[in-house]
């Protein structure tokens, strides 16, 4: 049966082609936060699956991360830990780096950030190729830190994110 929740979210979620560059299709997630009632399931479905699990952490990756990273700690009483770009964290950072189709890119997370044996859980908005999500969840395990599982809005399937987060419980609420 459709939850009709998830068919809200599906209509508002906007595709906007060409951006950043030409040939790619951005998922545009701003007119589910324009709409409250729809704002308020996607951090409902996004709990959902990890409902039963103790989570000591919720993990955002800059940016759009943090919108969905906020709520999602008040909701399971966690704390939250930003993940970002370098040099834009104010205490000493531990830093990982990754590889995009082109070149490569790193993220940090304040080393004090996590405690040894903290239960994560990882949050963004789109799961795209995965590399991100699985940057940011190396960050937190080189802490010490067990990571639950990840969650996202939404999933690209055909970039395949959740084969490459395999070894992860992961959960979408929209996949395309
Ligand atoms: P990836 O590392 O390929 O999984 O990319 C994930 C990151 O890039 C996430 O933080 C997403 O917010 C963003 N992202 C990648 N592709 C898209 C897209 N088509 N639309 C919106 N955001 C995207």
């Amino acid at each position: 049966m459709r939850d009709p929740r998830i068919e809200r979210l599906r209509r508002l979620v906007r595709d906007v082609a060409d951006f950043p560059k030409p040939g790619i299709t951005f998922k545009d997630i701003t007119p589910v936060l324009g709409e409250p009632g729809a704002f308020r399931d996607a951090i409902d479905l996004m709990a959902e699956p990890f409902a039963q699990e103790r989570i000591d952490a919720v993990l955002a990756v800059e940016s759009r991360g943090f919108i969905f990273g906020a709520p999602l700690a008040l909701a399971f009483k966690a704390a939250l830990v930003p993940i970002r770009k370098p040099g834009k964290l104010p205490y000493r950072t531990r830093r990982v780096a990754y590889q995009l189709e082109y070149g490569s890119d790193a993220l940090e997370m304040h080393q004090d950030a996590l405690l040894h044996g903290a239960k994560v859980l990882l949050v963004d908005d789109v799961l795209a190729t995965g590399g991100t999500a699985q940057a940011a969840i190396r960050l937190a395990e080189e802490q010490g830190a067990q990571v639950i599982g990840a969650s996202f809005l939404l999933s690209l399937d055909f970039l395949q994110g959740v084969e490459k987060l395999a070894s992860h419980r992961t959960a979408c609420v929209l996949r395309t």
